[in-house]
């Protein structure tokens, strides 16, 4: 999901109209905007689909008066899947005898079901089917007398990935995990400020990039300015490293590195580890292309953009139902024959998921001509399902849980296939000597199984690690 808070500026709702706009590829089923003016109170507008049909000004935006308002574009990983409920979008928004507070999050918890049971145990009444919802229960329950405290009081029961921005009728704010798995940004405009998922949310508003919100970390904003919290345990940070590549805007910047940046010394990376002998570097469009550059740039071998894609489909992948991504398939690529004929060509993508996309791509690519056809991954296998926020299927669906590399090239018909190293994507998001085997740097369940936190909801319903 991506989330979006501003503060401090005439018509917010317009500018997270716009921020939401920039993160749209975070989350493409619905998305939500809360705003606060003194007169009008608090108001809110959900809708399923993209933020630039249902946000704009003369339809909505007049709606959502104030100087302060958050919103977030929706990508289900809990909750609802697929045919997500309007109940389930968010801001989720909860009156309190303080005041609203309205709130949006990115990230999953992983012990929401059995806070949920206990919470409906002791009479709470839950209105949706999102993970986040516990959060409002919790603070409903808390002694604390004022709203921020009580996020706080929240937050300490709740496990798993949770970047969020949170508003009051005067406050915004922002907090991150104690591993600070999903991200968090903040901006300077004008005399406001803005937080959100990534610093391309900023670029098209025209604020000014300050600083990453820290894990662990919580931000109080005022027209006052910044107050800054620690209200957790401190821990070694375990950023998402799939953000770097896969999830976020290759023009966003992370922890001061370009997400593009990374993608191109992970292509080199690629080319270094495994070198093959072809004519053109070709990406799968939009996601493996600055990793074909840096493949292209570090082999000598010619990059062409032997797939086109039309720019007007959303991200296959994110289509929740199997019928519908393979529909997407086909509907979003097409292969440029002029070039591909007659060429070994090396194709390079960020990741094999259920392999779904590889094939078609293949099987287009082969039907165009091509005397051959390598495949190279800008990430390792993807062998286990994340529960923090990104919507990997469960094992069984998960090409290279079910084979080995071997089995996967046959499978997808390729005459070769590599995965760059867990070291190599390391090395790619700056960490010179690798993964720290005893600590890592970053989460990486995904590839490693090696979970930073309990996936114990999971694990009750039998996941085995
Ligand atoms: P597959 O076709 O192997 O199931 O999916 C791989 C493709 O899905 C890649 O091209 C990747 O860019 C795209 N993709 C979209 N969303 C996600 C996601 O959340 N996780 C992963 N691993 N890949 C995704
Ligand atoms: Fe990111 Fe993978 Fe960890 Fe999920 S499991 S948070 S996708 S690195
Ligand atoms: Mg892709």
């Amino acid at each position: 999901c991506g989330i979006f808070g501003i503060t401090g500026v005439a018509e917010a709702a317009n500018f997270v109209a716009l921020g939401l706009h920039a993160l749209q590829h975070r989350g493409q089923e619905a998305g939500g905007i809360v705003s606060y003016d003194p007169e009008a109170g608090f108001q809110s507008a959900r809708r399923f689909g993209y933020v630039r049909d249902n946000f704009t000004k003369a339809s909505l935006m007049e709606t959502l008066p104030g100087a302060l308002s958050i919103g977030h574009v929706r990508y289900s990983t809990s909750g609802s899947k697929g045919n997500t409920a309007i109940r389930d979008v968010q801001p989720l928004f909860a009156e309190f005898a303080m005041g609203g507070c309205a709130i949006a999050h990115n990230g999953n918890l992983t012990n929401a079901e059995q806070l949920k049971a206990e919470l409906i145990e002791r009479g709470s009444i839950f209105q949706s089917s999102s993970d986040t919802e516990c959060i409002i229960h919790l603070m409903a329950r808390s002694i604390q007398s004022n709203i921020p405290e009580r996020i706080k009081d929240a937050l300490r029961r709740v496990e798993g990935a949770f970047s969020l921005v949170a508003m009051t009728r005067s406050k915004l704010i922002g907090v991150r995990d104690p591993r600070g798995v999903r991200p968090l940004m903040l901006a300077k405009i004008g005399d406001g400020y803005a937080l959100a998922s990534e610093t391309c949310a900023f670029d098209i508003i025209g604020a000014e990039f300050m600083r990453e919100i820290e894990p662990g970390e919580m931000v109080i904003i005022t027209p006052d300015g910044i107050e800054s919290f620690y209200p957790f345990e401190k821990t070694q940070s375990r950023f998402c490293i799939f953000e770097h590549v896969y999830f976020s805007r290759p023009d966003s910047v992370i922890s001061g590195r370009s997400v593009y940046e990374t993608r191109r010394q992970i292509g080199m990376e690629l080319a270094r580890e495994a070198p093959v002998d072809a004519d053109l570097v070709c990406p799968v469009p939009d996601s493996g292309t600055p990793a074909a550059i840096g493949f292209s740039q570090e082999s000598g071998i010619p990059y062409a953009m032997g797939i086109i894609r039309n720019s007007y489909m959303g991200r296959t992948f994110i289509e929740p139902t199997e019928h519908i991504r393979n529909m997407g398939v086909r509907l979003k690529l097409n292969v440029n024959r002029a070039i591909i004929k007659d060429k070994r060509v090396i194709l390079v993508d960020d990741s094999v998921v259920r392999g779904t996309t590889s094939r078609k791509i293949k099987e287009m690519i082969l039907d165009a001509g091509a005397k051959e056809v390598h495949f190279r991954i800008a990430s390792p296998p993807t062998m286990w399902p994340c529960f923090y926020g990104v919507d990997t299927p469960a094992r069984e669906q998960l090409l290279a849980s079910t084979m080995s590399e071997e089995e996967m090239r046959v499978h997808l018909g390729v005459a070769s296939l590599k995965f760059v190293s867990l070291d190599g994507l390391y090395r790619a998001c700056g960490e010179d000597n690798g993964r720290n085997v005893l600590d890592p740097q970053y989460c990486d369940a995904c590839f490693s199984g090696e979970y930073p936190v309990r996936p114990s909801d999971m694990i009750e319903r039998g996941f085995q690690m």
